[in-house]
């Protein structure tokens, strides 16, 4: 048999809208012994990671928690837990993420109702109210940042609007949770999905989510335990009704819960990385850490226009962690990703549907959002872009990131 060599990864900086490079304290807590999932010293540490989560998520909710599997394990479990056949979901889409979420509410027999904008836009609150009174939906499932246009949709009006209209909102925050405001309790949202490997820098392959009691009363009508653990309290007279047993979020909450009802096996080595990588977030403090990615944005931003290069996302509503550079005329974005991998060590992502080809998009997310990971960037898109025949202002970029940095102290 082939002898095959230990894995050997090569050190990167990795500048794209997740996986993010993770701070080496989470990865340092991924290596600690394994604990049976009802040991004491593991359900304290499940019940740290949820009162960690509450701030993180800025809500007073009883649940929050991570689902095990990547950021739309936490879409799905929510979507397939609360959507009955038929029920009507209205989703605003501005970009690839969106249709994610039509597709996933489309397995789970939603009668679906979309409004699309071109991407690169987002929408005007009202209008998305606006179509939530007209369609009467029972959930709103709307993309806070969309990572493939680099846009985030303002909710703070349409959350209390569904509230009044009686329509349960759930968002999807994946990219944008830890790394600006996403205030589940003041803007009145009523489920939220986070993303582990974007703004909170742990590894993929979890979901935090946090929800409301009027999801909960939703999750609670269909609530059906599994036969083999019930016990007499539990109503077993008929099957269950929400589709996936994985993502059944009745039975979630009552392994997370005080019942502690076997269902899956935790990811004991992923909750360890979440819980490091959530009290880090709350250490720095989640003003510092939303400040900080503001910093390295305007820094980035500078220098890519001071380069003579030009943003797609160069708007009011930009997601703050995510660039889009357009790729200029008759260049081939790969070949210069590709280099910028081979000789410098540097990953950053093209783009999907109508932007692929167009754009680059350059990340500054988490434990990646650093000045010299900004500043090496900068270099290198300028070495690889000469090579590659474009003309630029040379040396401008770095210059315009130094004396964005040297103006904020
Ligand atoms: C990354 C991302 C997802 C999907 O995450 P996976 O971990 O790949 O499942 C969903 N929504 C948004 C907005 C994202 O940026």
């Amino acid at each position: 048999m082939k002898n095959y060599q230990e894995i050997n990864a090569p050190l990167r900086t990795i500048m794209t809208p997740g996986p993010v490079e993770v701070d080496p304290r989470v990865l340092r807590v991924m290596s600690t012994p394994i604990l049976g999932q009802f040991d004491p010293a593991f359900t304290k540490i499940m019940n740290e990671t949820m009162d960690m989560l509450r701030g993180v998520f800025q809500t007073e909710n009883q649940w929050a928690f991570p689902i095990d599997g990547t950021s739309r394990s936490g879409i799905e479990s929510l979507l397939s837990s609360v959507i009955e056949p038929g029920d009507k979901v209205l989703i605003p889409i501005f970009g690839r993420f969106g249709h994610l979420l039509t597709e996933i509410a489309e397995r789970n027999r939603a009668e679906i109702h979309t409004i699309e904008c071109e991407w690169g836009r987002v929408f005007n609150q009202d209008e998305i109210i606006e179509a939530v009174k007209r369609v009467k939906p029972k959930v709103l499932a709307v993309v806070h940042g969309e990572t493939s246009t680099g846009c985030m949709q303002p909710l703070d009006q349409v959350g209390p609007a569904c509230r009044e209209l009686d329509v349960l909102c759930i968002v999807d925050a994946v990219a944008t949770i830890g790394g600006t405001p996403v205030k589940v309790d003041e803007w009145q949202l009523d489920a939220v999905i986070g993303g582990t490997q974007k703004c909170l820098s742990v590894p993929s392959g979890m979901s935090p989510i946090t929800y409301n009691e009027r999801i909960e009363k939703v999750l609670n009508s269909r609530k059906k335990v599994e036969r083999g653990i019930a016990t007499a309290e539990d109503n077993l007279e008929s099957g269950p009704t929400i589709q996936s047993n994985y993502f059944d979020l009745s039975q979630l909450q009552d392994y997370w819960g005080p019942r502690r009802l076997n269902h899956h096996t935790e990811a004991t080595s992923m909750l360890y990385a979440l819980r490091e990588g959530v009290r880090i977030v709350l250490e720095e403090g989640l003003e510092t850490r939303f400040d900080r990615h503001k910093k390295h944005e305007k820094a980035l931003m500078s220098g890519i226009k001071a380069m003579g290069l030009e943003l797609f996302n160069d708007f009011e509503w930009k997601l703050p962690m995510v660039a889009c550079v357009k790729i200029p005329e008759g260049i081939d974005g790969d070949s210069v990703r590709n280099m910028l991998l081979e000789q410098f060590g540097i990953e950053i992502a093209s783009s999907f549907g109508p932007l692929h080809g167009k754009i680059w998009r350059i990340g500054t997310m988490g434990y990646s959002c650093r000045k010299e990971n900004v500043l090496f960037v900068l270099s290198a898109l300028e070495a690889v872009l000469i090579r590659h025949g474009v003309k630029l202002n040379h040396a401008e970029g770095l210059q315009a990131a130094l004396d964005e940095y040297e103006s904020v102290k």
